[in-house]
């Protein structure tokens, strides 16, 4: 294999997809109040209840567990029956987690005299702190972690940049992509991508991802990945591009051709592969349906939906 095949980014402008990335990302992300600290033992909880929890129910557990135990070193103080006790009483799945976060709460007060370490590695010594929930740490309080690769980022990486189905090679795709020391940021964004725009089912147009033009599922079709080994129902088919004609052509008299085409793919260009003609091969098929007219008009096409 070449350098180039092996790279996944050849011919990218990695800068522009970062900062596309970053800026869908603190343009509208959901909020939830983990996001809005820095602190380690906050986001350690937040990390320890989402494992097992919807995000959405996490929050009001985070926020009555950190007004009874507001600090590592209150948390460590507690009695352990009671910790478990708010577990159960929360629905937060496994009591063992509870165990381990009361017994990390300790380590941290007793052996790091309170203060949390700042690396990933360092972290995971924490009881019950695998790698991930280390990194997220590192990265969410200290801005100093590695990428996250995670089925989510796995995902998104697959269809956007075509990264083979291959541990290594997401690890150092994930790696080449995130910007240098921005890992809370980053891995927040992606994170998020893969979370309500790059889902199983993905929603490119609805959830406006900020990757589209550059991204190899979107043009192609084809949005199977790693944890999605058929073709979703829906994006990325014939259905769905008739779905965007018709969207399109709802609530206006007529367009011509070089307008809707560009608000059927962000890639359209009207002698490219996804052009004029292509277009035209939708909007037959739509006229056979009986849904759309396309009028040949002595200047342009103009195409409108029969009411
Ligand atoms: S365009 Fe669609 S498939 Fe590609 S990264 Fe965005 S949401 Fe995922």
């Amino acid at each position: 294999m070449t350098e180039d095949a092996a790279d996944p980014f050849a011919g990218v402008d990695v800068d522009a997809v970062r900062d596309a990335l970053v800026e869908w990302y603190e343009a509208g992300h959901r909020d939830f109040p983990w996001r809005q600290t820095d602190d380690p033992y906050e986001i350690l909880v937040s990390e320890v209840m989402s494992q097992q929890t919807q995000l959405g129910r996490v929050v009001d557990a985070w926020h009555a567990f950190l007004d009874r135990w507001p600090t590592a070193a209150a948390l460590a103080d507690a009695d352990r029956a009671d910790v478990v006790g708010f577990w159960t009483g929360h629905s937060l799945g496994y009591n063992n987690r509870a165990k381990y976060l009361h017994e990390a709460a300790r380590q941290v007060t007793e052996e790091y005299d309170g203060e949390f370490p700042d690396s990933p590695a360092e972290l995971a010594e924490l009881m019950g702190v695998g790698p991930y929930t280390a990194n997220a740490v590192a990265s969410f309080a200290f801005d100093n972690g590695d990428a996250v690769v995670d089925t989510n980022v796995k995902r998104v990486l697959h269809r956007a940049f075509a990264v083979p189905d291959d541990d290594d090679a997401f690890e150092r795709a994930a790696r080449d992509l995130m910007p240098a020391g921005e890992s809370r940021v980053w891995n927040n964004a992606i994170m998020e991508l893969g979370g309500v725009a790059c889902e199983k089912t993905p929603s490119c147009d609805a959830a406006g991802c900020p990757w589209r033009q550059y991204c190899h599922a979107y043009e192609t079709g084809d949005f199977t990945a790693p944890d999605v080994p058929t073709q979703p129902a829906f994006e990325g088919s014939r259905r769905q591009m008739r779905g965007r004609v018709v969207n399109a052509l709802k609530d206006r008299d007529a367009l011509a051709l070089d307008d809707l085409g560009p608000k059927i793919r962000v890639d359209y260009v009207p002698d490219g592969e996804y052009g004029r003609e292509w277009l035209r091969g939708l909007l037959d098929d739509l006229a056979d349906d009986g849904l759309v007219a396309v009028d040949d008009g002595s200047d342009e096409t103009v195409a409108r939906l029969r009411r």
